[in-house]
């Protein structure tokens, strides 16, 4: 952009760094189910078999997500908290290609503005790893650290520097039923990664790996329980254009809420009113 000569009489100011990703931070983390989300997202990306999600008081005081991916470097560790900073993509064209569920390189970024994070991450070959600590957007520091081959984000005191979105948050069931969705969703998305979530020191999802020819099955079964497994109608449909496959339950099984509905594009989480309610329909006078 060409430089513009502003008189003194100008009141336009380019925003702070820590100040502009603060509001940023509003598009990517909504509550903590959003920090969920992306923290086992950059853990599928990195190539995880392993995903641990550990919460405290509905992810209100801590989320915590460990793996067994790749690590990171000192160096990428730091680096992996600026905004627009991401290993996914280097050129346009790569957007074509895209096979991450991540690229934009803002999730780590935005959960630093608007929270405390501690990231510990090691990578195979190295020695020992590395801790970063950010605090509202500004590094407050990295060393070395012991830690297992892969990565631990722990995010505490999410919205603790933007008090009205804290406020805003939900109750503490409706918050934890978010974090739980969130979780059935990468683990039924990724039936080969071995899924765990602890809230409050309870397990309330254990979904190991599975080789099982059949591993959306035994996943449902994992998540659902067996006997909504022995209800399933398999649903396989190929067009010129589009395949979906998946299952769906028989109407002796429905639920009036659209809640249990799971759905996904190449791998990424679909909530869409829309194709729930033509799920439905499908049903016609099947339903009560
Ligand atoms: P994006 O996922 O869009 O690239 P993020 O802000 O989520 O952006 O992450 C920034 C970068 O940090 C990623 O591109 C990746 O290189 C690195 N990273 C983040 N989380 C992990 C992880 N759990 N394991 C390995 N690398 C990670
Ligand atoms: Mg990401």
């Amino acid at each position: 952009m060409a430089e513009v000569d502003v008189d003194s009489g100008g009141i336009i100011r380019v925003m702070p760094e820590v100040l502009a990703n603060k509001i940023a931070a509003g598009e990517v983390v909504q509550r903590p189910s959003s920090v969920v989300k992306e923290l086992t997202e950059n853990a599928l990306d990195a190539g995880a078999s392993s995903i641990n999600v550990v919460t405290k008081a509905a992810g209100k005081e801590l989320i915590q997500v460990v793996d067994d991916g790749s690590g990171m470097s000192e160096r990428d560790a730091v680096m992996s908290f600026q905004r627009h900073a991401t290993s996914k993509i280097k050129s346009i064209d790569d957007l074509e290609r895209i096979r991450t569920l991540g690229f934009r390189g803002e999730a780590l970024a935005s959960i630093g503005a608007v929270s405390r994070v501690e990231l510990r991450t090691k990578r195979r070959e190295a020695q020992a790893g590395t801790e970063v600590r950010v605090a509202g957007g500004t590094l407050e520091g990295t060393g070395p650290c012991s830690v297992n081959d892969g990565t631990s984000v722990a995010v505490r005191n999410l919205f603790y520097n933007v008090p009205a979105r804290r406020n805003f948050l939900k109750s503490a069931a409706t918050e934890l039923r978010h974090i739980v969705d969130t979780v059935r969703f990468l683990a039924l998305a990724n039936p080969a990664v071995s899924f765990r979530l602890i809230h409050d020191g309870g397990e309330l999802l254990h979904a190991a790996a599975t080789d099982d020819p059949d591993a959306i099955r035994v996943r449902i079964g994992q998540i659902f329980g067996e006997p909504v497994v022995d209800n399933l109608v398999v649903v396989d449909e190929t067009t010129s254009y589009l395949t979906i496959s998946g299952f769906v339950g028989t109407p002796e099984n429905h639920r009036r809420s659209g809640t249990d509905q799971y759905l996904f594009v190449n791998g990424r989480i679909v909530r869409s009113r829309y194709l729930g309610h033509a799920v439905r329909s499908a049903y016609g006078n099947m339903l009560p």
